[in-house]
């Protein structure tokens, strides 16, 4: 089967509105670079179309019946929400999933240090991240600080065009030598991945309280950002113990190509599949079977924790949407688990001619080639994968045809080179159906990496007539 470029086959009116979704999108990467940020612009958009909070209305002991649209969010960092379809919950829903969470620098939990003259804020990485690829680029600085009393700080440095940024120093080239002859993996090591955020002293007005036991020159770096962060946000070195804060790569999602075809942005994996699932719910209208988006957190760490899609939210929300519907039992909760289907929407590796040697060309996915469906994934002989049902491909085939949606089936890459999982193997488990549909990215993982307006415009699309459809 050959593989198609779908710029070509694109209507007037449909390369239009491909250069609006894209704005659209990257506005809302701009808005959301963490999971806390996401839900956030996310619910925005929720409430503005009529969606209400299920927690509220479960607090009122309210009912709920077709049409009705409802969300849920947990710890501030997954949320789910629906639009209940005509048919019974125990008919099954269609389930649209993507992960919140990208890779990242956080910041430890006793961070802030002074070393000869600069000060740093020591981090630990969040997922799978190529460390070298993160040093000598501008940061930003983006989370949540928890004081004692429970006020939350918010904490946005380095977006705005006067905020300062953040940065991992790197050695230079002419006294690398040794540095070069390393393996990429040790270039830079972890602990080597510190902020720099000062280098400049405390200046002690004479008769002022001496700091550090009377020795103003020690830790006057520290001190002084100490002083900062106590004037700007009012913080303590000691508030770091309760925050969440995440180092990101600073400045705006862009436009990419001298034909403006792609998007050039940090944290596409996976919300490039969240905004455009997030869409294609807005745009459902009267769906037969439940229509039901989930924004989860922690895929890139193994969908661990809480708001992980290991946890039981899931389940434990449609268990509450069921009472509201007036048909929960242990069995109707089971069934519509069961008779669900779902798309785990995640990105996917686009083929790079670079890095032929990764790739089979025949099965893997082309930037520019439509949404992509993979079958598959894990590694070493397909272990761990969600291997999805040839009856479900043979389904997806007919609803994607149907609507005219241009896809591509792929692999994660060469078989034996790596691999890569997603969270469709998690809710795969109640027995319902599921597979990969996402959109293909070039240097994923990487602190910027790139998709086509093409292929996202098509995800949205693909995931609006998945939506409508019944099984
Ligand atoms: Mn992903
Ligand atoms: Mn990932």
């Amino acid at each position: 089967m050959e593989r198609k470029n779908i710029w070509e086959s694109c209507s007037k009116k449909q390369l239009s509105e491909i250069e609006s979704f894209a704005q659209e999108y990257r506005a809302f990467l701009d808005q959301g670079k963490t999971e806390r940020e996401c839900i956030k612009t996310t619910l925005e958009r929720l409430d503005a179309a009529g969606y209400r909070d299920l927690d509220k209305l479960i607090g009122k002991k309210g009912t709920l019946k077709t049409g009705d649209k409802v969300y849920r969010v947990w710890m501030n960092k997954t949320v789910i929400a629906f639009n209940l379809g005509s048919a019974p919950l125990e008919a099954g829903l269609n389930i649209l999933g993507a992960h919140i969470d990208s890779p990242r620098l956080d910041i430890k939990q006793n961070p802030l240090y002074e070393e000869d003259g600069l000060a740093y804020l020591d981090t630990h990485y969040y997922g799978g991240v190529k460390k070298y690829q993160w040093v000598a680029i501008p940061l930003a600085l983006h989370g949540v600080v928890v004081k004692k009393d429970g006020s939350v700080v918010e904490i946005n440095i380095g977006e705005a065009a006067d905020d300062p940024v953040f940065f991992v120093s790197d050695l230079l080239p002419h006294l690398a030598a040794e540095q070069m002859e390393k393996k990429a993996n040790k270039v830079i090591e972890g602990e080597a991945l510190d902020i720099i955020v000062g280098n400049r002293p405390l200046v002690l007005d004479k008769g002022s309280a001496k700091k550090d036991d009377g020795d103003p020159a020690k830790n006057a770096i520290k001190n002084n950002i100490l002083d900062i962060l106590k004037n700007s946000h009012g913080i303590a070195e000691e508030d770091f113990i309760s925050a969440e804060l995440e180092v990101v790569p600073a400045g705006c999602a862009r436009e990419a190509g001298l034909d403006r075809s792609m998007v050039l942005a940090y944290g596409q994996d996976d919300r490039v599949c969240a905004y455009t699932g997030l869409a294609a719910l807005l745009a459902c209208k009267k769906p037969k079977r439940t229509a039901c988006l989930i924004l989860a957190d922690k895929e890139e760490i193994g969908s661990v924790g809480a708001t992980g899609m290991h946890s039981r939210f899931v389940e434990n929300t449609l268990a509450e949407l069921l009472n509201l519907a007036g048909s929960y039992s242990e069995l109707t909760l089971r069934r519509a688990l069961a008779a669900s289907a779902m798309l785990s929407i995640d990105v996917g590796a686009a083929y790079d001619p670079f890095y032929k040697s990764s790739f089979e060309k025949r099965n893997a996915a082309m930037l520019g080639g439509g949404v992509l469906l993979e079958k598959y994934g894990g590694h070493r002989g397909k272990s761990g994968s969600n291997d999805a049902n040839a009856e479900y491909l043979a389904y997806l085939r007919h609803i994607f045809e149907a609507a005219g949606i241009r896809f591509q089936t792929a692999e994660h890459g060469k078989v034996d080179v790596g691999g890569g999982g997603t969270i469709a193997y998690i809710l795969a488990a109640y027995g319902m159906d599921v597979v990969d549909c996402g959109v293909p990215l070039l240097n994923m993982h990487a602190p910027w990496e790139a998709a086509s307006k093409a292929d996202i415009y098509e995800a949205k699309r693909a995931y609006a007539a998945f939506l409508a459809g019944v099984k």
